[in-house]
């Protein structure tokens, strides 16, 4: 068993479109986090063909939750590699009380806690139009929307000039409509979950983005300073520079 005690754990709460993974890997970026993201781990599943992939395709193409065995099972495996001794910002996970219930159960068992709960606050009516214009070059991963950024050559990406860009198959505006049926039945109840573990924060996201990660990274960061305890500053110059070295 592993002691998680000094290992950060924040989670990015808020329904489809809040900009939780774009934040997560801007985290991921600054303070040498490591993002967990269940969609994403969800979308490799299906396509490697296995088991817990198969069983969830068709349901993330309803625009529905993957059932909770599945996740848990996935999130469970993910937390468990050695990367994530680093610290890790959960996105999209949990989504339910009974994922949140084993969350609590799994950091327990391993001497570690949720530590921040950040609530993404944004308009629903904006969400349809944020998800259904985004896209992504397949080459490098670089995120793009058709209204708010497109390329600036149409059809060739900024960064590294492929002409592959790709579309979530549960981005088109019906699904992100049961997906943000689905947040507000299922993952919104969470806020209260963690406001009454006194872990909850909350922030304004319909700005700019990167005012939200400004105000995001002044948040996190006494949180990690208060969890890794004094090598915290030392950690994260550490990982910068190690980023900037290889950029
Ligand atoms: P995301 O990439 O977070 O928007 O997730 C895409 C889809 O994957 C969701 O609409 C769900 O179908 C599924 N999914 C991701 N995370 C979870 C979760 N924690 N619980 C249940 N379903 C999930």
């Amino acid at each position: 068993m592993r002691d998680f005690s000094t290992v950060p754990v924040v989670m990015l709460l808020g329904p489809p479109g809040a900009g939780k993974g774009t934040q997560a890997k801007r985290l991921e970026d600054h303070f040498g986090l490591i993002q967990l993201s269940t969609g994403d781990l969800l979308r490799a599943a299906v396509a490697n063909g296995t088991e817990a992939g198969k069983a969830a395709k068709s349901v993330m193409e309803a625009g529905n939750l993957v059932s909770d065995d599945i996740v848990i099972a996935i999130l469970r495996d993910r937390l468990g590699e050695p990367d994530c001794a680093a610290g890790v910002i959960l996105d999209g996970f949990p989504r339910t009380i009974p994922q949140a219930e084993a969350l609590d159960a799994l950091l327990a068992s391993q001497n570690a806690a949720v530590h921040a709960a950040i609530s993404l606050e944004v308009e629903d009516d904006a969400m349809v139009e944020r998800i259904s214009g985004r896209h992504t070059c397949g080459g490098c991963g670089e995120g793009y929307h058709d209204t708010f950024k497109p390329p600036a050559i149409a059809g060739k990406c900024d960064k590294c000039g492929s002409d592959d860009f790709r579309r979530r198959a549960d981005d088109n505006p019906d699904t992100v409509r049961h997906r943000l049926v689905a947040y507000h039945n299922e993952t919104a109840p969470l806020i209260a979950f963690y406001a009454d573990a006194g872990a909850l924060q909350t922030i304004d996201a319909m700005g700019e983005i990167d005012a939200i990660t400004k105000t995001l990274q002044q948040m996190v960061a006494p949180i990690i300073a208060g969890v890794r305890g004094p090598l915290a500053d030392q950690q994260t110059t550490t990982r910068k520079t190690q980023m900037e070295e290889t950029q």
